[in-house]
């Protein structure tokens, strides 16, 4: 396949022959191979509504053979004498190769989901080559402890040891990412894995293993099984053969996934679910700075960002020049192809996801509340794409649906509010606690509210940050356990406690 003339652009050569090479396999044991069923789907460009690539559907027999491969490579061949110094040679060799070949994978990310070009070479990318330096530099730091206990002939320590087969489910919003923020942390700690990427969103992932096999890491270290999540992810969470599953996906799904490890073989569970987090404008803040920054903190990535700032809560003082400033700004917004310059934001990543958004606008006018900007599907040449307005509404129920549930798209619910009590408990009545934002120049005022609310990141007149050495993950129904940072090493491994008697 070459570039279509509706992509505006010519694709690398490395990233024409990646998607000629069609179907796209899976990875099992080291070697590339069609689903046992022969069965495929295929992955559709969301700017032009038209298939890109086909790819194989792993059934049930797929995914159990890449849990066997993944299990043979994690109790004999190279992998488990691996000291955590050459697994970080691995890693950092990673990082290398992905930033060798950034361009292309950001050009598939930008067919496959959508994004900017820009967002994909310039966000997406250096994230996840962060990703990989970071947890190179943890693979040989993996110390267990000498513990001090009441019996005097006995000495005691402890081994951190990896959890054993790990299977990753990763969601569509940033697929390259994803699976660097779970893949680079359980290869650190010497597990082994098998990483299903969303259907939505495969290609990456793919390109990631072919370089995974480039960089040297023993066959069945990383497995590769693509399919949507009923039959793929399901027979991975299921499997008993699994010992741990590292999920990121919506909350709906996650309850899914814990409910066939309690059901199966206890498998551990980690999960980064979704949320709706409040975004908090203080009638003494830098107001171009908030208004700019609650923008982005909705509309980049089209809104389909698991923390984007989607209730946004304006003191009443300032709340008609911020939610002017805020409709001004969204209608300023450029929506186009990802592979447009000039685009600030792309595509909505799927047809379906496009209808239940519409979905949530429609519920949000039926129930009274009042539109100031977007709430439409862009027409003319973007007709066959996904494309949609930012949607700016204003309200002051938070009882509907559109404030409550998590929309997943460019749409922000704003509401005045009066003082501190009423704002903490509209702030936290939400199933959700992922993610929090607060503009204020009042410094005691911005550790209060970081302290009062309850979710699992908080930003201070800044939104949407992330970094490999931050903590990052949900309270409530956001999720448990936290990727990035000294954290995540914790979702990867087990201690195991030594008695020797002396
Ligand atoms: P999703 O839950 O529909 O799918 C996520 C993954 O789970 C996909 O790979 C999918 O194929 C798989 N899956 C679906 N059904 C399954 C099943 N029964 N068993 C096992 N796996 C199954 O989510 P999505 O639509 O891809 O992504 C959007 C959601 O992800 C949003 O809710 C968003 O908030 C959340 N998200 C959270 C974070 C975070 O870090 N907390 C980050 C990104 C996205």
């Amino acid at each position: 396949m070459t570039a279509s003339p509706a992509l505006g652009t010519t694709l690398q050569p490395a990233t024409q022959a990646f998607l000629q090479h069609a179907p796209k396999q899976l990875l099992i044991g080291g070697e590339w191979m069609a689903a046992a069923s022969g069965a495929t789907f295929d992955t559709i460009n969301p700017a032009t509504g038209r298939p890109l690539v086909s790819v194989a559907l792993a059934g049930d027999a797929d995914v159990d053979q890449a849990v066997q491969a993944a299990r043979r490579a994690l109790e004999a061949g190279p992998w488990p004498s691996l000291s955590g110094a050459e697994r970080g040679n691995l890693l950092w060799k990673t990082a290398e190769l992905i930033e060798q070949h950034a361009d292309e994978l950001a050009e598939l990310e930008t067919l496959d989901n959508g994004k900017p070009l820009r967002a994909a070479r310039h966000g997406d990318l250096p994230m996840a080559v962060r990703h990989f330096r970071y947890y190179a530099g943890w693979a040989g730091k993996l110390e267990g402890a000498t513990i001090p206990v009441a019996h005097p002939d006995q000495f005691v320590y402890t081994l951190r040891e990896p959890m054993g087969v790990v299977g990753l489910i990763i969601p569509w919003n940033f697929p390259l990412l994803m699976a660097a923020w779970k893949l680079a942390p359980a290869l650190a700690c010497g597990n082994t894995t098998v990483l299903k990427p969303a259907e939505e969103t495969p290609l990456t992932a793919l390109r990631l293993g072919e370089l995974l096999a480039e960089v040297g890491f023993p066959p069945g270290v990383v497995n590769i099984v693509t399919g949507p999540g009923v039959p793929t992810g399901a027979a991975l969470a299921a499997h008993m053969g699994v010992d741990k599953i590292a999920f990121t996906g919506s909350t709906e799904v996650g309850r899914k996934v814990m409910a066939a490890a309690a059901a199966g073989n206890l498998k551990r569970v980690s999960l980064e679910l979704g949320g709706k987090s409040p975004n908090v404008v203080f009638a003494d803040a830098d107001l171009d700075k908030a208004i700019k920054g609650a923008t982005w903190a909705v509309f980049s990535t089209s809104g389909q960002e698991c923390v984007a700032g989607s209730r946004l809560f304006v003191e009443e003082a300032v709340y008609q020049p911020v939610l002017d400033g805020l409709a001004a700004q969204a209608q300023r917004i450029r929506v186009g192809p990802g592979f447009a310059p000039k685009a600030h934001i792309g595509p909505i990543v799927s047809d379906k996801q496009l209808q239940t958004i519409m979905g949530y606008i429609e519920s949000g006018r039926s129930g009274g509340a009042q539109i100031v900007a977007g709430g439409e599907r862009l027409g003319g040449e973007l007709a066959s794409g996904y494309f949609l307005q930012p949607t700016v509404f204003a309200h002051q129920d938070d009882s509907l649906r559109l404030v409550q549930e998590e929309i997943f798209g460019p749409v922000v619910a704003v509401t005045s509010f009066k003082d501190w009590d009423e704002l903490i408990a509209r702030a936290n009545r939400t199933r959700y606690g992922l993610a929090a934002g607060a503009w204020t120049k009042d410094v005691s005022k911005a550790h209060r509210f970081a302290r009062a609310v309850k979710a699992g990141t908080v930003w201070i007149n800044a939104y949407g940050l992330f970094d490999a050495a931050a903590p990052f993950g949900g309270y409530k129904e956001s999720g448990f356990g936290r990727e990035m940072g000294r954290e995540a090493l914790d979702l990867y491994t087990q201690t195991k406690t030594v008695w020797v008697s002396l």
